[in-house]
C-alpha cells in the first residue's frame, strides 16, 4: 500500500521519528477503534464532535440525524480534520518531566459528501461491523423510514499521519539512581459481561459476534 503524501498540514515535527505516513499502519489504527473526533470550523468557531465510523478502503463512513448540524455543515464539502487515539500504556519515569504515554494515534484530513440511498446500507453495514463484527447479521436491517432519518457521510482520506510512541520511559541519565519507580502501566480497552436485557426471554445466551469479543 502506498504511503500518504507528506504535506504542511500532515507532517509530524515533534519526536519526527514517531511519525508514519504508510497506509497500513494508518488503517490498522483506524480498524482497532469505532470512535473517532471530527474537527471542523463553521464561519471562525472550531468544534470538535466525537462520533462513531467505519473505515471501508481509503474512506470514512460517518451517520447521524439529518438534522447534525455536524454532518449538514461537512456535506457541504468543507474540510475536515479527524482523529482516531489509542491509549496503551501510562509511561512513568524517574523525573515528572519525562512522564509519557504510550499510544496510537492517527489524523486524516479530507472533505465528505451525502452517499446515495443504495451505498447507505453498505455504509451502515461498514460502521455496525466496525464496532462489533457479525453484529450486522443478527439484526433486522434499516427500513426506509429509519434509512430517511439517517444521513451518511463519505469522507474520502486526502493525507493522513500517524503517531506511535512505545516502550520504556527515557530517563535523563543522571537521574537513573533515583530510588523512584520507573515503567509502564500497560492501558487497553477491553469488553466486560454483557448484561441482557431484562425483556429478553429466560436462558438467551449472548450471540456469537459477543461471544466472539472475549475470545479475542
Ligand atoms: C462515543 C460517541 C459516539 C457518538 N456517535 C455518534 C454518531 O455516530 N452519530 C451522531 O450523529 N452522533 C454521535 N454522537 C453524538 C455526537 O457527539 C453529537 O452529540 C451529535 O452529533 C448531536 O449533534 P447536534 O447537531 O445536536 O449538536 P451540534 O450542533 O453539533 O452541537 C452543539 C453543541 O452541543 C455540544 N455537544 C454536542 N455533542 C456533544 C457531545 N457529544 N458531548 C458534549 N457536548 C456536545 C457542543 O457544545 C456543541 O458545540 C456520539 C457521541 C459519542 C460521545
Amino acid at each position: 500500500m502506498q504511503d500518504f503524501d507528506k504535506y504542511e498540514r500532515n507532517r509530524v515535527r515533534r519526536l519526527a521519528s514517531r511519525g508514519q505516513y504508510d497506509r497500513k499502519t494508518i488503517f490498522e489504527i483506524l480498524d482497532a477503534g469505532f470512535v473517532c473526533h471530527v474537527g471542523f470550523v463553521i464561519e471562525t468557531q472550531p468544534y470538535v464532535i466525537p462520533t462513531l465510523y467505519g473505515r471501508d478502503g481509503n474512506c470514512i463512513y460517518l451517520h447521524g440525524s439529518p438534522k447534525s448540524r455536524m454532518l449538514r455543515h461537512l456535506a457541504d464539502g468543507f474540510p475536515i480534520c479527524l482523529t482516531v487515539t489509542h491509549v496503551d500504556g501510562l509511561v512513568l519515569a524517574r523525573s515528572a518531566f519525562h512522564h509519557s504515554i504510550n499510544y496510537r494515534s492517527a489524523v486524516l484530513f479530507g472533505t465528505a459528501q451525502e452517499v446515495s440511498r443504495e451505498e447507505k446500507v453498505h455504509a451502515l453495514f461498514v460502521i455496525s461491523e466496525q464496532i462489533l463484527k457479525g453484529r450486522w447479521a443478527e439484526a433486522r436491517e434499516p427500513n426506509d423510514r429509519e434509512l430517511r432519518a439517517t444521513t451518511v457521510l463519505k469522507v474520502t482520506i486526502d493525507d493522513a499521519s500517524a503517531k506511535i510512541r512505545t516502550g520504556p520511559p527515557v530517563d535523563d541519565a543522571e537521574d537513573l539512581v533515583l530510588p523512584a519507580w520507573a515503567g509502564v502501566v500497560p492501558f487497553r480497552c477491553q469488553a466486560e459481561q454483557p448484561i441482557p436485557d431484562p425483556l429478553l426471554g429466560k436462558d438467551t445466551s449472548p450471540p456469537k459476534s459477543v461471544q466472539t469479543l472475549f475470545e479475542k
